[in-house]
């Protein structure tokens, strides 16, 4: 069985109490790897080591070379693409069409920020006659990165990445659900030379490792993605310290389709928005909204191939996966028994394949519609295979409806009214409007993040970047 222990000053070891945890494979329900259950000392340990880094060689480590830092490891990603894939959907479950997708996605964060390292560049300012001001970008220092298990090798490459980028050293706490990958980016990057204290991992729980990242004094800036409840514990502690932090949190999206959509091009988009890593992405198209003269024909052709979805064992490289985990799996169901509680209509469920092993953690997708306005299943993230269409009457009543959640993460529309398409851009009350499309293909370029209960603070692109570093103003008076 695979172990994963923890990495302190570029050296693996056990956790400081010796204990440790099971990593349960989701396609069977059995243990995978026995992971390090770090705790305290060993984040402790793991900051001193961060700040050691940051204060001895990687603050004044020239951009140019941390950028061929990031250059070398993004060539030893994309060469480890297949193994990345293979590891990530036996850690996670997912199909490996779409690990394979995520580890082409995370080379390309590292590519892409490699390019960015010296390109990070302060502003002059006309001052007062007799001064030159000037700001300059500068990293936080030491970065705490608290990441979930639904994506962990995009989002580990993402946020290391970046950060690196910045110039910061970083202390990473993967879920403990799922860690595989993150452990050997970690490795990968100890090969491309990284200097071995930059990147420190402690594995382990959350209210363990987790909560003692978040309460750390020695950390300048956490990133954080994951629920919203636990991102308001993240930022009590941040507050605590009065430090910044970028909450990376859930999302309830809609897919918006307007009477003039292009079908052809919708429909696909809307299943694999739903069904993608078994409905766990923060940015799932959850809420199918569909212009009332279209609603009853478009969402039986929805339905028609929601009922062809296929769902098995990651090897078998279905449109569907396991959940991650039992509470997963329970916590889904929950929503489905509600919903039968509330008697709303079912338009199909798939059927899970009849080779998936019984201790998996599968689930069955299911589409239910018309979901009342008002019902959970409207406002609150499943995060499963749970799609629910809503009709809607018109151009105002579809922003209303899209805009009616706690959350304000990303949103999909479909139409060909161009005018339409740029007043949605700008109504929609969330991070990222896609316009007929969705997803991006990773958007490793695109800024993201949410808005309302989704989060602050932007993770991709040069936004990242920014929220990495701070702005100084130098001001010189020369006379
Ligand atoms: P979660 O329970 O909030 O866990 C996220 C991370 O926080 C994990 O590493 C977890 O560790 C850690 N954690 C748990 N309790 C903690 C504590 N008290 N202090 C510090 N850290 C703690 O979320 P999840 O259930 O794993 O993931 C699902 C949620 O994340 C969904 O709401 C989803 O929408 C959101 N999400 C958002 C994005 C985004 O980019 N916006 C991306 C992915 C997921 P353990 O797992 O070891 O407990
Ligand atoms: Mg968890």
């Amino acid at each position: 069985m695979q172990q994963a222990q923890i990495l302190t000053g570029g050296r693996w070891h056990a956790a400081h109490s010796g204990q440790t945890l099971a990593l349960v494979d989701p396609s069977v329900g059995a243990p995978l790897a026995a992971i390090a259950r770090g705790g305290a000392p060993d984040i402790d340990a793991a900051v001193i080591s961060a700040r050691h880094a940051f204060e001895t060689h990687w603050e004044i480590t020239p951009a140019v070379e941390r950028g061929r830092h990031l250059a070398r490891m993004a060539a030893l990603m994309a060469a480890a693409a297949d193994e990345l894939a293979r590891l990530e959907s036996r850690d996670t479950g997912k199909p490996l069409k779409q690990s394979r997708v995520d580890a082409t996605v995370a080379a390309r964060y590292f590519e892409y920020y490699a390019g960015a390292a010296d390109k990070i560049q302060g502003d002059t300012i006309p001052f007062l006659p007799g001064h030159q001001a000037f700001t300059l970008r500068e990293p936080h220092g030491v970065t705490g990165h608290i990441i979930p298990w639904n994506y962990p090798l995009q989002m580990g490459a993402r946020t290391v990445a970046a950060a690196l980028c910045a110039g910061n050293a970083l202390v990473l706490k993967p879920a403990e659900e799922a860690c595989l990958t993150v452990m050997r980016i970690a490795e990968l990057a100890l090969e491309a030379g990284i200097p071995p204290d930059v990147i420190n991992i402690v594995t382990g729980l959350g209210e363990e490792a987790g909560a003692a990242l978040a309460a750390h004094p020695g950390i300048d800036h956490i990133c954080f993605t994951g629920s919203p409840a636990v991102g308001a514990l993240v930022q009590k502690a941040a507050a605590d310290h009065n430090r910044s932090c970028t909450m990376e949190l859930g999302g309830k999206s809609p897919q918006i389709v307007f009477a003039d959509a292009d079908w052809d091009k919708a429909l696909p988009t809307v299943l694999g928005a739903i069904v993608q890593n078994a409905g766990q992405t923060c940015s799932a198209g959850s809420r199918l909204l569909v212009e009332r003269s279209i609603y009853d024909d478009f969402v039986a052709e929805t339905a028609k191939r929601f009922a062809k979805i296929k769902v098995g064992a990651w090897e078998s490289d279905p449109d569907c996966g396991p959940v991650i985990s039992e509470i997963q799996r329970a916590r889904v169901r929950g929503f489905i028994d509600t919903a039968a509680a509330d008697g709303i209509p079912i338009l199909a469920q798939a059927e899970i394949d009849a080779g998936a092993a019984a201790g998996g953690y599968y689930v069955t997708p299911t589409l239910y519609g018309p979901v009342p306005r008002g019902n959970r299943l409207a406002k609150e993230e499943v995060f499963g295979p749970v799609l629910s269409a809503i009709p809607f009457d018109d151009e105002d009543d579809a922003i209303r409806l899209a805009n009616d959640t706690d959350y304000g993460l990303t949103a999909g529309v479909w139409t060909e009214n161009g005018g339409r398409q740029m007043r949605l851009g700008k109504a929609l009350k969330c991070g990222q409007v896609f316009v007929n499309c969705y997803g991006a293909g990773g958007g490793v370029e695109l800024p993201f993040g949410g808005m309302k209960r989704s989060g602050f603070g932007r993770e991709k692109g040069l936004e990242a970047v920014h929220d990495l570093t701070v702005c100084k103003t130098v001001i010189i008076k020369h006379d």
